[in-house]
């Protein structure tokens, strides 16, 4: 899934809010340049041999900023930062597919 410019935007002000504005170091080269990819991504649990199907289908979306001189990537939970909606929700098939719900993206600390 494509992120829109609005969610973009969600998400480099996520970003600048938890990491109070101070460059990201990359543990790789020590640069500091990142460009957010505006694909959303996901993992799935992994299940030996069987892929999990339906309601037990757990799966965690993640939005991504890549480090423009190495290339090492750093995974955003796209529920934390209040991007996607924590609760489940069914696809065309009738499948459920799981977020992670356990945690509430709403909250608002610091
Ligand atoms: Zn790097």
């Amino acid at each position: 899934m494509k992120l829109t410019s609005e969610q973009s935007q969600k998400v480099l002000d996520y970003i600048i809010q938890k990491t109070e504005n101070k460059p990201i170091v990359c543990p790789i080269c020590r640069k500091e340049q990142w460009t957010l990819n505006d694909i959303l991504t996901e993992t799935r649990e992994f299940n030996d041999d069987k892929i999990p199907m339906g309601p037990e289908l757990q799966v965690m979306p993640f939005v991504s900023i890549i480090c423009n001189n190495c290339g090492h990537t750093l995974l955003i939970n796209a529920i934390r930062a209040g991007i996607i909606d924590p609760q489940p929700k069914k696809n065309e098939d009738g499948l459920q597919s799981q977020t992670d719900s356990r945690e509430d993206s709403n909250q608002k600390k610091d």
